[in-house]
């Protein structure tokens, strides 16, 4: 996807502070974080959200799931816990079509 600014951080065309990398995903901070941890977990292969998570194969969803835990890891939020949400569609005001995942934690997030 050429204009896809998730497609251009992979490709390395845009900086973003990497946070964990394998050959299928990719964890950056986010821009604008909403609590001390906030990760984007994203597929190098574009897809548009969620919705489309019907072209994978479900190893591939398991290792989305995997990555997110291994990024917790990382992150040192696993035994405090932590927040994963993802927005899909215009009702969500998802703003990036690139699918991701947020991983947020680091404190007593709010209610939801
Ligand atoms: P969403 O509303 O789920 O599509 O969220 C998109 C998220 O991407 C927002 O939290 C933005 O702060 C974040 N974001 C946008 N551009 C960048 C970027 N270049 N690097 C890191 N995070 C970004
Ligand atoms: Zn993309």
């Amino acid at each position: 996807m050429e204009d896809c600014i998730f497609c251009k951080i992979v490709r390395g065309e845009i900086p973003a502070e990497r946070v964990l990398e394998d050959d299928r995903f990719l964890a950056i901070k986010d821009l604008h974080p909403k609590a001390p941890v906030h990760v984007l977990v994203l597929p190098k292969e574009h897809l548009a959200s969620l919705d489309q998570v019907g072209q994978w194969r479900a190893d591939q969803s398991h290792a989305l799931l995997e990555c997110i835990v291994a990024v917790a890891d990382k992150l040192g939020i696993r035994e405090s816990g932590y927040r994963i949400v993802s927005n899909v569609g215009p009702d969500a005001g998802q703003e990036v079509d690139h699918l991701h995942v947020h991983v947020l934690g680091g404190e007593r997030l709010g209610g939801f």
